[in-house]
Parts: structure tokens; sequence; C-alpha cells
């Protein structure tokens, strides 16, 4: 699945590059201190965040919370008061019978409180591996690793892994990554995944870590990436002078040559905390 496991000194500087690049603080902060949030309404969010944009998560997270903030509240939610609440998520109906049963099950469980521990996390109705280790992270602040489609993607990029899903990536990065990373991982990455490390064209070109990148550094020496979905800046890679023999050349289109540091994409997931949704993907 991978090579030798990068040593501290990588994931320290990789995490020092981005809090600097992104400005978001020492990332060696303890991470409730800035970032708390409610369990419950991470949870929900994220459940919520499944196959929709972080923007449209949030419009429904704020909307839903505005009305039934706790497990108690939305257990007793009619369907007809939740699902027009929710509908800028797609997959409303379902998603807003999920939410009702999870919050029910909260109740009759765990006496109204979201439970801490992951096994119990994954017990709950439309509570996956991803949406367990958001609330254990950004709800209670317990060292987890959520893995979503940046996290999974930027990981791959990076050369510190070679895996096919976000559960080998979970996996893996839990077995080569010191707990002291675990936390700040996340909403890093997630970040950097939103703003330069697209899934499609990333600009590495302008990234802070792309020394540190097995996909950077290739492209730097005019090699091809490690993998054919890693192909920077969005170029062909049969023929002309692609990622498989040229160097570094800016997309066509122009892209900006920074991310908008002074307001990058930021949903409630990356704005202080990541937010409670984050999230795409199933869970
Ligand atoms: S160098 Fe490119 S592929 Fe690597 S992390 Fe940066 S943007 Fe992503």
């Amino acid at each position: 699945m991978s090579g030798p496991a990068p040593p501290s000194e990588f994931w320290e500087e990789v995490l020092d590059r981005l809090s600097a690049f992104y400005r978001r603080g020492d990332w060696r902060t303890p991470y409730l201190r800035d970032h708390a949030e409610n369990p419950f309404q991470v949870l929900i969010g994220t459940i919520l965040s499944q196959r929709t944009r972080d923007a449209n998560t949030d419009v429904a997270s704020a909307r839903l919370f505005a009305r039934f903030p706790d497990a108690g509240s939305l257990a007793r939610a009619p369907t007809d008061q939740v699902e027009p609440l929710i509908r800028a998520t797609g997959f409303y109906r379902a998603k807003s019978r999920v939410v009702r049963e999870c919050a029910r099950a909260i109740l009759e469980r765990f006496g109204g409180e979201v439970p801490r521990s992951y096994d119990a996390l994954v017990s709950l109705p439309g509570v996956g591996p991803k949406t367990a280790n958001c609330v254990l992270v950004f709800g209670y602040a317990i060292p987890a690793i959520p893995v979503d489609t940046h996290v999974h993607r930027i990981a791959n990029r990076l050369g510190v892994l070679r895996t096919r899903t976000p559960a080998e990536t979970e996996e893996g990065l839990r077995a080569i990554l010191d707990r002291r990373y675990w936390i700040p991982l996340n909403p890093l990455l997630v970040q950097h995944g939103q703003n330069l490390c697209r899934p499609l064209r990333p600009r590495c070109p302008e990234c802070p870590i792309a020394g540190l990148c097995a996909t950077g550094r290739a492209l730097r020496e005019g090699r091809r990436p490690p993998r054919p979905e890693d192909r920077p800046c969005g170029r062909a890679s049969a023929g002309g002078r692609g990622a498989r023999g040229g160097r570094a050349r800016r997309s066509p289109r122009g892209a900006p040559t920074r991310p908008s540091t002074r307001s990058p994409q930021r949903s409630r997931r990356t704005r202080g905390r990541p937010a409670p949704r984050r999230r795409a993907g199933s869970s």
C-alpha cells in the first residue's frame, strides 16, 4: 500500500506550511480552544453533507438547527417540517428519515447525548466511519482521522500511500501517522483540496508543499506524476509536453497565481474549524 512511512519531520513540515499558507494559526494549539462544536450538530451536519456541496450543507444545517437544535427536538420533528429545511442538500427525503432516526436512537439509547466512542457512533443510523471520525474530532477533540475525498486524494498525491478507497486511506494513515497529527490533518487537507489540490487541475506550481509532494516533485522534474489521475493542471497524459515530459505550465485557462488567501473557499468546515458537514461522499 505504501513505501517507508515518512518521518515526523515530513508531517510537521506539511502541517506548518499549510497552516501558514491558509493563515490558520499554529496547528499545535489544542483544537477545542478555537474549534469546539456541538457534537450533535457535527453528526447531523455530516450526514446532510453526503453527496452535496459544502455550501448546500451550510444552508440546510443553519435552517435545520435553528428549528431543531438537539436530539430531542429533531427526534420529534414531523417529516413535513424537516424536509423543506434540508431540501438544498438533495436526497432530502432519505436524509430527513435518516437524521430523525439517528436523533431518536441518540435519545433512546444514549439519553440524548451523542456518544464519544467510535463503535457506539457507527451503531447509529446513517453513521459511517467518516461521520463517526468527524464527531470525535470536531465535536470532542478526540484524535481520529476523518477521511473524505480530499484527504484520500491528497494523501495519494503526496505519495505517502497508494490506496484505492477512503477506508484504505484511513487505515493507512492510522498506521503511519503519529496521533498528534491526526486532528489537524483533516482541516488542513480539506482546505487545501478545496483551493489548490483540487480533484481536477491541481495547481502544483503554486502549492506550498510541492517540494514535499511526489506529484509536485515529478512535475517539477519533468517526470510523470505517480498516478494518472494526478496529472497536474489537467493536462493530457498522451502526447505533447504534458505531465509526461514537460515542465510545469500554467493552465491554458489562466488560473490565478495563488488561491485567494484573503477569502479562500471556506465552508463551515474550514472556517475556524472545518465544519460539520463536510462532507461530500458517503460516510
Ligand atoms: S504539489 Fe500538486 S498534487 Fe501535490 S499537494 Fe500540491 S497541489 Fe496537490
